[in-house]
């Protein structure tokens, strides 16, 4: 059965209940009486303060409950007395219902918010919070937050410091953050850059300024939307505002990307650079061998077309001279006016090409006729042959040119550079500053060349080299004053071989050295033996200057056969003196001060220049024969011939004209004061032998009339 619940019985259960209720409030309560007197309290009170269970009774003053609280540590900063004093200012203030909240520090180094509220009949009811944790996480906070904004400071640095343009999009293809260089890279206006500027709107707007990224737009933005989805990295380089840029994109987890953009502008042109360097002649700024090859095997496929064109081969002559004497920097500008010159002769669809020393090519395409190339052929001659100005000095030089047609002399690059070759071989044979067409046949011409070359080397040893000389003679005197020797060369198995073939090949090969020595000797033995005291002419090649003992060799020669140096005569030709080169000089002078007279030989034929003359005091020039053959049909001829005479005379050289064939050419030359006729008219050159014969009928008075 149930008691009968009484009065005293509510009460002392409403009283649990509060209790219960007070006690489980999650902070400090308590209650002071309008006389400040402590009315209650829970246990989170006492122990906010540390105030010991039994030295906190109902009742106590606040005066009391502020001397035990200072007693145990807590308001620190502030002492009993001035504590009691604010607190009571507080609450006395506060008799309204409004909440009124002041901080205290507590033993332990805690800060306690205390909230207290006036109500009337009961008096303060105040709350007391620990804050501490809640304060400590909040400057927790307060730092992280300081932390991020310093390292977005940091990495908006970084990021606007890197030279590459970098931006970050979301998944849906927003803009989170770019950096200053890919705006400028761009030229991006400011809603283009600012967060939330979607891709799609950034694209519309370049394409819109012209960018160009290889495709189509379409093309881009399919591609890119592609490599979006699949999640892959990808690049491709578009070109805006005359600027090359290479864009990265890179996928992040997220679904968003990262995409870095360079501007590779300058390194493009440094790859085109070197790659312009790789097919190109870096003197003249010709296309070089690879490419003009590269060019060559183009055309192949429109010669199947039926199509024609021609591989012109040049080749400049005596440009090895020019190196030699004027130097390198002087042949350098030299050749850079050949190509500029050599451009100039063709068309916009023909390929000048240098190939390597003084070797150029054209490639003529297309043409009709074989006729179009003799053309520019004919004309490269012609502009090679005037004289180029270089730095002061006046050189001429000329080129030779080979043809090879295309398809009719061979349809692939390899066949139709050698004809090309084999046809300039040709023109060079043929005296030079010409040109020729690749003929079949030309291959053996060559190995013919070569076998002159091996046969060259062993004709000394063999005996098949001979001397045979040519009168020269004394108009004053009306004898022979002098005999040139002339080299010969019979062949074994090919017969006489003319000087003009042979004699080039010896030079190019170093061999005119050992032959001229030779030749030297052999003139210095016979001219001893021969009854007059009529001199010898021996020919000298620029070659042998160039192995520094001529002198020796010739002294040896004088030595060894007992002629007197006075009855030596050397001819050099003009290419020796193209430029003033003192060691040549220096073995004329001492050539000439043993005695020795120095012939300038085929005057006018070469360079021409009147002041060779003037570089070293010549006993002799002998007039070209070109001019002799020319006198009939060319008014200037004898002009030339006359004021070669006229020079000799007031130099103090003696004058021979060459080529003598004719009576008329023969009192032409007389009449002018020429001293020395040399020709077919009075003899061809003779064996050592004949010229025996001819000295020794000279000495018979009866036969002077024939000269
Ligand atoms: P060169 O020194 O001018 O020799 C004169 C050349 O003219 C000779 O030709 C001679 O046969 C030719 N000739 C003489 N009179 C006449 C004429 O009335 N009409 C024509 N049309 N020609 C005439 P060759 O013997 O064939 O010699 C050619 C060249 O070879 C020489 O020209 C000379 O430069 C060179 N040469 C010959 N022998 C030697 C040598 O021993 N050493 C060197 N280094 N060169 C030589
Ligand atoms: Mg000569
Ligand atoms: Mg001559």
């Amino acid at each position: 059965m149930k008691a009968k619940t009484t009065d005293a019985d509510i009460q002392s259960g409403n009283a649990l209940l509060l209790d219960a209720a007070l006690e489980s409030i999650p902070y400090g309560f308590c209650v002071w009486s309008d006389a400040f007197r402590l009315v209650m309290w829970n246990k989170h009170y006492r122990d906010i303060y540390g105030f010991p269970p039994r030295r906190i009774r109902k009742g106590m003053t606040l005066e009391a409950v502020v001397k035990l609280s200072a007693a145990l540590g807590n308001h620190p900063d502030q002492s009993p007395a001035e504590f009691l004093a604010a607190y009571k200012a507080e609450l006395g203030n506060n008799r309204g219902g409004a909440r009124a909240k002041v901080r205290e520090l507590v033993t332990g180094g805690r800060t306690i918010e205390t909230a207290h509220v006036y109500s009337p009949g009961l008096g303060w009811v105040v709350t007391h919070e620990d804050l501490t944790e809640a304060i400590a996480s909040s400057e927790i906070a307060q730092r992280r937050k300081r932390e991020l904004e310093r390292q977005n400071i940091r990495l908006d640095a970084a990021v606007n410091n890197i030279s590459q343009g970098l931006c970050m999009f979301d998944a849906k293809g927003r803009l989170v953050i770019c950096n200053e260089p890919y705006a400028r890279i761009y030229d991006l206006p400011p809603h283009l850059i600012r967060p939330g500027a979607q891709l799609d709107d950034i694209l519309g707007h370049l394409f819109e300024q012209g960018m160009n990224a290889g495709g189509s737009r379409e093309d881009y933005i399919i591609w890119r939307k592609d490599v979006i989805a699949r999640g892959e990295y990808g690049k491709n380089i578009h070109e805006l505002d005359g600027r090359t840029i290479l864009m990265q994109h890179h996928p992040m987890k997220d679904g968003g990307f990262v995409s870095t953009h360079e501007d590779i502008t300058e390194q493009r042109q440094q790859e085109a650079r070197i790659r312009h360097m790789a097919r190109h002649d870096a003197l003249t700024e010709l296309p070089n061998r690879t490419q003009f090859i590269e060019e060559l095997a183009g055309t192949e496929a429109g010669l199947g077309r039926g199509e024609q064109a021609a591989v012109l081969c040049i080749d400049l002559d005596h440009f090895k001279a020019v190196n030699e004497t004027l130097g390198h920097a002087i042949g350098d500008k030299v050749l850079k006016q050949v190509s500029a010159r050599l451009w100039g002769t063709t068309r916009e669809t023909d390929v000048v090409a240098r190939l390597g020393g003084d070797e150029f090519s054209v490639l003529l395409r297309p043409i009709d006729k074989p006729a179009d190339a003799a053309g520019l052929a004919e004309r490269i001659v012609k502009t090679m042959s005037s004289p180029f100005s270089i730095d002061g000095h006046q050189i001429v030089i000329g080129a030779s040119v080979g043809i090879a047609l295309a398809p009719a002399d061979g349809g692939t690059t390899d066949t139709l550079m050698k004809n090309a070759d084999l046809a300039l071989y040709r023109a060079k044979s043929k005296g030079r500053s010409t040109y020729h067409f690749f003929e079949p046949g030309m291959d053996a011409a060559i190995q013919q060349r070569r076998a002159i070359e091996s046969g060259l080397r062993q004709a000394l040893a063999r005996n098949e080299l001979r001397l045979v000389f040519q009168p020269l003679v004394g108009l004053e005197e009306n004898r022979v004053t002098c005999l040139e020797a002339l080299l010969r060369w019979d062949h074994a198995e090919r017969g006489a071989i003319p000087p003009a073939e042979f004699i080039p090949i010896a030079e190019e090969t170093a061999l005119i050295v050992p032959i001229g020595e030779w030749v030297l000797r052999e003139a210095c033995r016979a001219a001893v033996a021969w009854p007059t005291d009529a001199r010898v002419a021996v020919n000298l090649s620029p070659v042998q200057f160039k192995s520094h003992k001529l002198f020796e060799t010739v002294q040896a020669a004088l030595h060894e056969s007992g002629l007197p140096p006075t009855r030596l005569e050397l001819e050099i030709t003009e290419s020796l003196l193209l430029a003033e080169n003192e060691p040549t000089l220096q073995t004329l002078h001492r050539l000439r001060a043993l005695g020795v007279r120095i012939s300038m030989d085929d005057f006018g034929s070469g360079f021409s220049s009147l002041s060779y003359l003037r570089s070293f005091p010549f006993d002799k020039i002998k007039i070209d024969r070109s001019f002799m053959r020319d006198l009939d049909s060319k008014g200037d001829s004898m002009a030339i011939i006359k004021a070669v005479i006229g020079l000799g005379h007031s130099l103090g050289m003696s004058t021979t004209a060459e080529g003598v064939e004719t009576e008329e050419q023969l009192e032409a030359v007389r009449g002018h004061g020429c001293n020395e006729v040399q020709g077919f008219y009075f003899s061809p050159p003779l064996p050592p032998a004949e010229v025996h014969e001819l000295l020794r009928a000279e000495l018979a008075p009866r036969l002077r009339r024939v000269f």
